[in-house]
Parts: C-alpha cells; sequence; structure tokens
C-alpha cells in the first residue's frame, strides 16, 4: 500500500471541478473498496462507503470538489471566456496553466490571459485584473476549430498543477483543499483495517461543498448519524501576511480540531464532540491544535443542522494560500490527522 504521500499526489492531480467530481469519485470507489464492506454513489454523486462494526454510526465527510471555471462563451476568434465556480482571489487565476475537460473524458490544455501589462495605462497596472476580462487561450483559431478540439460551453475548466515536496515534510500543490481531507479519511480506514471496529464508519465523500456544503447536507440526511466529522483543510496564521494574532494555527503542529468556524455562522462544535475528539488525541499522543476561526466553514455547517440535529466537529489540515494552485500542507499533519480520525472512531462509543 502506498503511504499517504502518494496517495495525496494521486487525490491531487485528479481533476474534479465540483457538480464534475468523476475522476475523484472513481478514484475514491477505488480505495474505498478493500475498506469497507459496502459501496455507493448516492443521486447526488456522494460516493459512501461503509465500514461495519458494533456502537455509534459516525459519518466523515470529505469533499471531493475542487474550485475552478466553467467555459461561458467561445469567441470567433478561439478564445474562452469562463465564470469562476467556488471563491476565486482573481490574481491567483492570472496566467496560470488550465485544463479544459471535454465530453469525452479527455483534456485540453490552456493557459489564462489577459490585455498585455504593457499595454495598460499605469493607473490599471495597479489593480487587480478582474476575471471577467480574463480569457483562455486553448490555441483554438475559431470557434469551431475549439468545438473540434472538444471545447464547449459548459466545458468544466481546473488547474492543471501537480504535487511537488518542498523543505521539510512540506508539499505543495493544486486542490489540497480538499484532498487533504480524502486522503485523511482514507488514512484513517487503512489504520482500522485489521481492527474490529467499536463504531459503523461511515465515509462519504461529498460533492459540491465549494458552492453551498451541497452533498454533506443530502448525505447526512441519508445516513443520519449518530455523530459526524468533517475533514478538510484549514487556514494557518504562519507566513508573511497574516498573523497569529488572526489564526493561531502553523503548518506542521498537528491536525487542526475547530471549535468555532465563521464567527459561529459555521459551526460550534459541542462541547461533547469537542472533548471526544481532545481526548482521543491526548489518549493517542498525538499533537493537535485548537482554533477558534472568523472565516470559512465546512460540511460541517449543513451536516449539523440536519433532521433534528446532529453533533458534528471538524478535523482538518492547516493549508497555506488555500483557494490558490500551490496549497502547501505538513504530509505529518496528513498523518497525524489520519492517525486522529482512527482514535476517534475507536473511542466514539465511549461518548455517544
Ligand atoms: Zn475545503
Amino acid at each position: 500500500m502506498e503511504p499517504l504521500t502518494d496517495l495525496l499526489g494521486l487525490f491531487a492531480e485528479a481533476h474534479a471541478l465540483s457538480g464534475y467530481e468523476d475522476q475523484v469519485r472513481d478514484l475514491l470507489a477505488q480505495e474505498l473498496k478493500p475498506l469497507v464492506n459496502d459501496l455507493s454513489v448516492d443521486k447526488l454523486g456522494n460516493v459512501i462507503g461503509i465500514r461495519k462494526g458494533t456502537g455509534p454510526t459516525v459519518m466523515v465527510a470529505a469533499h471531493m470538489d475542487e474550485i475552478g471555471f466553467m467555459v461561458s462563451h467561445v469567441d470567433s476568434d478561439g478564445f474562452l471566456r469562463f465564470v469562476p465556480v467556488g471563491g476565486w482571489f482573481a490574481q491567483t487565476a492570472l496566467s496560470q496553466r488550465v485544463l479544459i475537460h471535454t465530453a469525452d473524458g479527455k483534456s485540453v490544455a490552456g493557459v489564462i490571459g489577459s490585455r498585455p501589462p504593457h499595454m495598460m495605462e499605469a493607473e490599471d497596472r495597479k489593480k487587480v485584473v478582474k476575471l471577467k476580462d480574463m480569457f483562455i487561450d486553448c490555441g483554438a483559431t475559431s470557434a469551431e476549430d475549439a468545438l473540434e478540439m472538444g471545447v464547449h460551453v459548459g466545458a468544466p475548466v481546473t488547474v492543471d498543477r501537480d504535487l511537488r515536496p518542498l523543505g521539510g515534510k512540506l508539499v505543495t500543490g493544486k486542490a489540497l483543499d480538499n484532498r487533504a481531507g480524502c486522503v485523511v479519511m482514507l488514512g484513517a480506514l487503512r489504520l482500522l483495517k485489521d481492527q474490529d471496529l467499536k463504531a459503523t464508519v461511515q465515509a462519504v465523500g461529498t460533492v459540491q461543498e465549494e458552492v453551498g456544503l451541497k452533498g454533506a447536507r443530502t448525505s447526512a440526511y441519508g445516513l443520519s448519524p449518530d455523530v459526524a466529522i468533517a475533514t478538510d483543510v484549514t487556514i494557518p496564521g504562519d507566513h508573511p501576511g497574516v498573523t497569529q494574532s488572526e489564526s493561531a494555527v502553523t503548518v506542521g503542529k498537528g491536525p487542526v480540531i475547530t471549535i468555532m468556524d465563521a464567527g459561529g455562522r459555521g459551526v460550534i462544535t459541542p462541547r461533547s464532540v469537542l472533548s471526544w475528539l481532545k481526548e482521543a488525541a491526548e489518549q493517542g499522543s498525538l499533537p493537535y491544535q485548537l482554533q477558534v476561526g472568523d472565516a470559512g466553514n465546512t460540511d460541517a455547517t449543513a451536516i449539523h443542522i440536519t433532521k433534528t440535529g446532529i453533533p458534528c466537529g471538524v478535523v482538518s489540515i492547516p493549508a497555506r494560500y488555500i483557494h490558490s494552485p500551490v496549497e502547501v500542507l505538513s504530509l505529518e499533519d496528513l498523518e497525524n490527522g489520519a492517525s486522529l480520525l482512527a482514535a476517534a472512531i475507536q473511542s466514539a462509543h465511549k461518548h455517544f
């Protein structure tokens, strides 16, 4: 079995715009298969693996989708206009290489261009170029030519970027939000493979988190778990441009247990869930960090207010520069995140 590093590469280099999660869903299904008793895909496209055990049902949710774009217009010269899907900061999208995904499952390379800075007025050069003023050049010379290449209105577009090691235990790549979460979930199930489970695990790869937590909502409704954990990435405060007073979390210091996110508009983790997760980390001698956040939320936001309410927490991996093509995380945090999740699953029966 490949270590989590290789698994992260496999997942981060797969392409899954919100609503077009097929590649990651197939990959996740393939990796889940030997680890679960039952595997299915629901009507919205969530992939659900059930590993049976005694005790409570524990849902684990990791969103499969990534931010990207959708082709909205192909002009007569073969240039493409697009609509952003998910939260983009325009400055990080410019000058990127992208892949335009065709209906036959292949992809066409492209680059995101704009008016040359040399031609801009001095004032305009100081401003961020707006996404609506960018376009994709895929080498097509006309709308007909683009169509022949398989590029059409509605084609999903994602960033073209490999996973690369940095110094220490850090790696950089696209879509670590949230392939990190997918890998943490798989890593936990691998650790539990030969153990008698004291909970039934409902491992869910959710769809369309980046555009409204949609898959989490429907899958939580369908599964109705006793307790749930969303696994995702979170923003650290450990690099220039941000301070520890804004985010006390640091890359490499362990997975993060959320106390509250989005100033309480996301999730306010129930005390029962908090003490369960903290105890799991402490008893396993695993490093962890606590976070009180004012920005950003996860699938937990939707899960915890499903039906009559589902106690739900978040275990996240600190990742720098999220929602950019050069996200950075620590492989050690990833391994410890998987261990924390596994320990939590094996102790859920004492708490729920
Ligand atoms: Zn995410």
